[in-house]
């Protein structure tokens, strides 16, 4: 099916959260293309975990927003680790050209004008819009890079460095940049940092590599010793499997920040957990879980070191460039198997996922063979 471009787009895409692993090949109409926008002709696209709970519309007691979108796709299309080719802008851009290889990650658009945009924190504009299942002030529902081209405000398409292999800077745009803002800002001035990370996933082996480049002592907390090997080979200096009983034994006034990946909070001790910070630091938690679960924590464990928790959204522009500049500098890669993309291929990769069958990341890729783009 060749594509109508610049009418339609093509992508992988559900309208019912029960299919969610099965998207199928779809054309849809992109947005109205405005004078900052941009379309990047989609050549590799990571799997992030997010996916499935968009794709299973886990995060949401609502049903999928395409289906009342006012105009625009009634289906979903996911995929918001993205790495193309700039071919088409509008008439105010001015960050990226035409033929530039560009990232986007999980958002596609903020207003620019509000504090939180002219500060750094355009993550939490309050009109941002994410890359994909996001309502734009027009109605439109956002379609993601599982697809054969990708529109998006010019400030979140991301110059890529020369020598960064497409299918491994992919992960970076999302699972990257989300755990590299609360790194730096956390760590950012403290001497000899310490550093946990929670949850060896996508977003938890890049964490390693990422604290490690960033000059910190890194602790890798998984739930069993599978992974042990792997993460001492991504970096870190210690491993803890919290199926062992007393793991915690000897951790108090440690870490400087512990950062939770994990997807779930299901295997969170918390009151384990917090003591191991020093005094004022912070839990910080980027896995996003079933919107059913909750983190349970005794408030008297946050007496004994005045410890906080909270929690981080993607990071900003200037921090998903620093990044993938230390990548370069600093020679870490995400750990990524490829698939090929395809109404098969999608589907395994998701499906794998979500069995945690990937070590550490899968990135689609062959998109200009598969869409003839
Ligand atoms: P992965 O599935 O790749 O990794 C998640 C890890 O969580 C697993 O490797 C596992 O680590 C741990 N885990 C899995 N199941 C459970 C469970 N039942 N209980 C406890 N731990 C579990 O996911 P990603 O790295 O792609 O994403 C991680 C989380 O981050 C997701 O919730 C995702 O939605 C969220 N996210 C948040 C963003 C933000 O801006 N805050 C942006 C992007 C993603 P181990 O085997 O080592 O225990
Ligand atoms: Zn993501």
């Amino acid at each position: 099916m060749p594509v109508n471009y610049p009418s339609e787009f093509q992508g992988f895409a559900i309208t019912d959260p029960k299919d969610w692993a099965n998207p199928k090949l779809t054309s849809f109409q992109p947005k109205n293309f405005e004078a900052h926008d941009v379309d990047i002709e989609v050549e590799c696209c990571g799997i992030c975990a997010s996916e499935l709970f968009s794709l299973k519309n886990e995060w949401s007691d609502a049903p999928l927003k395409c289906l009342s979108s006012a105009y625009g796709p009634k289906s979903q299309v996911v995929g918001h680790e993205v790495v193309g080719k700039v071919v088409a802008v509008g008439s105010d851009v001015t960050l990226c050209k035409v033929g530039d290889r560009v990232g986007l990650g999980a958002q596609c658009f903020s207003c620019m004008e509000c504090p939180r945009c002219k500060s750094g924190n355009e993550q939490y504009c309050p009109k941002a819009v994410g890359t994909y299942c996001a309502k734009y002030a027009d109605g439109y529902v956002s379609q993601g890079g599982y697809a054969s081209h990708v529109r998006a405000h010019e400030h979140f398409c991301f110059p890529i460095p020369a020598g960064l292999p497409s299918e491994l800077v992919a992960p970076l745009q999302c699972g990257g940049l989300t755990v590299y803002s609360p790194i730096k800002r956390n760590i950012q001035g403290v001497k000899d940092p310490k550093v946990a990370v929670i949850g060896i996933g996508g977003l938890g082996h890049m964490a390693i590599m990422i604290s490690k480049a960033l000059g910190a002592e890194v602790t890798a907390i998984s739930r069993g010793y599978s992974k042990k090997e792997d993460a001492t080979k991504m970096g870190a200096h210690h491993f803890i499997a919290t199926s062992e009983e007393g793991w915690e034994n000897g951790l108090a006034d440690t870490f400087d920040l512990i950062l939770n990946c994990a997807s779930s909070t299901t295997a969170l001790d918390l009151d384990k957990l917090l003591p191991c910070l020093k005094v004022n630091k912070n839990f910080v938690s980027v896995g996003l879980p079933h919107i059913g679960e909750v983190f349970n924590v005794r408030p008297f464990t946050f007496f004994s070191n005045g410890c906080c928790i909270g929690s981080s959204k993607l990071g900003n522009r200037e921090e998903i460039i620093e990044l993938m500049k230390l990548a370069v500098e600093h020679n870490f890669r995400p750990w990524v198997e490829t698939i090929k993309v395809s109404e098969a291929g999608v589907s395994e990769g998701l499906t794998r996922l979500d069995k945690g069958d990937v070590r550490y990341r899968f990135t689609l890729t062959g998109f200009h063979e598969f869409f003839g783009t």
